[in-house]
């Protein structure tokens, strides 16, 4: 085991999830994932290699969401929006990312137990709008009325947003997309007309046995049905 191996992650295989290959598998040389035999490094290398460099307690892999239109045709994959973004967390310095201090956390993602927070610099200084960022706005949602809060609502424009997970677990790409789908396949239902009565119907789905049952019928459907390989080596039980 690498001294500088990322402790909080268990110790089972980053890609089958393996528990009992812990004496026969091997780290990755970067130290932040175990993987239980060389086939599951190798297959999951596709998600795993954005992020692969020596671990550092000083910094959490996040997901920049760029600007993304307010209309469902124009956005087409939500992960054709993702960037992979280093957030370096050094208390009192800094380089300090702001999301550690001033990103604000995603409630509806608390409920599904994969807390995140998100960061916007034009919402967090109200400053002026930066440009349209739908995902985001659905990320922030309120369970309690199906809204995002109003600063980030009524401008509708908060453009570039960070987002890491409150664990400071590594972010992937695919687990950011099937979250917001996630958030998308709710917010279909029909909450315009009597708002709170309609919300209340899907405000008791969200939690995290829902969300496991979602997250694998997505899983299955982007790897099987539609081949994105990216998603064939994500398992959606890592989700956890
Ligand atoms: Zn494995
Ligand atoms: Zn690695």
């Amino acid at each position: 085991m690498p001294a500088n191996v990322h402790y909080t992650l268990a110790p089972y295989c980053g890609r089958c999830i393996s528990r009992d290959a812990f004496r026969r598998g091997s780290w990755c040389g970067c130290g932040s994932v175990f993987y239980c035999c060389s086939e599951c490094l190798t297959r999951h290398s596709p998600v795993h290699r954005p992020m692969c460099r020596p671990f550092s307690p000083k910094e959490v892999w996040g997901i920049k969401i760029i600007q993304n239109w307010n209309d469902p045709p124009r956005i087409g994959h939500p992960a054709d929006y993702f960037r992979h973004e280093l957030c370096r967390v050094d208390p009192g310095r800094s380089t300090t990312h702001p999301i550690f201090e001033r990103g604000e956390l995603c409630p509806l993602t608390q409920r599904i137990g994969i807390p995140l927070r998100i960061y916007c610099t034009s919402v967090m200084r109200e400053s002026s709008t930066a440009g349209p960022n739908e995902i985001a706005v659905k990320l922030r949602v309120d369970p309690s009325n199906g809204l995002a809060p109003a600063r980030w609502r009524l401008t509708d424009h908060p453009g570039e947003c960070i987002v890491i997970r409150e664990d400071r677990k590594p972010l992937t790409m695919e687990l950011l997309e099937t979250i917001y789908s996630f958030v998308v396949h709710f917010m279909d239902y029909p909450i315009d007309d009597v708002e709170q009565e309609s919300w209340a119907q899907w405000d008791g789905l969200l939690n995290p046995s829902v969300w496991h049952f979602f997250a694998r019928k997505y899983y299955q459907k982007q790897s099987e049905e539609s081949g994105r390989n990216a998603f064939h080596y994500f398992s959606p039980l890592l989700c956890t």
